[in-house]
């Protein structure tokens, strides 16, 4: 049975199991400092100013998995999974990574695809 009201909780739940089950950072990047991700989203050509923010990554016991939800409330089954891009930067000890990511949720009953999408550099320092 597919009850809608759950969804959203259904979804964290399992997002968490999949963190709880990840890797740990320190162990597929052991030589990781710091690590700190600048994050800004934008809806189609438009910057959402007021959505960058700094998140600041505990390398000691973070999961290898960077998930990012979007931006946008209304937007159902989207968000942002830019773990490959910044582990393949990590891994080949970037001191910057940077990427972009286009969320691929809809938008309300309309079904409308979500044009969000999310821009990030990640600043990391290694040992
Ligand atoms: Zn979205």
């Amino acid at each position: 049975m597919f009850h809608r009201h759950n969804e959203g909780a259904e979804r964290m739940r399992q997002r968490k199991e999949a963190e709880d089950q990840a890797p740990r950072l320190s162990d597929s990047c052991p030589t990781l400092q710091t690590l700190r991700l600048q994050l800004r989203f934008r809806r189609g050509e438009t910057r959402i100013e007021d959505s960058a923010h700094v998140k600041i990554v505990v390398v000691a016991r973070a999961p290898a998995m960077f998930f990012v939800p979007c931006a946008d409330k209304e937007c159902r089954e989207g968000g942002h999974d830019i773990t490959s891009m910044v582990m393949d930067g990590l891994r080949r000890k970037q001191t910057t990574v940077t990427g972009e990511d286009a969320c691929h949720g809809t938008l309300g009953s309309a079904q409308s695809r979500c044009s969000g999408s999310l821009e990030f550099v990640a600043t990391a320092t290694y040992g």
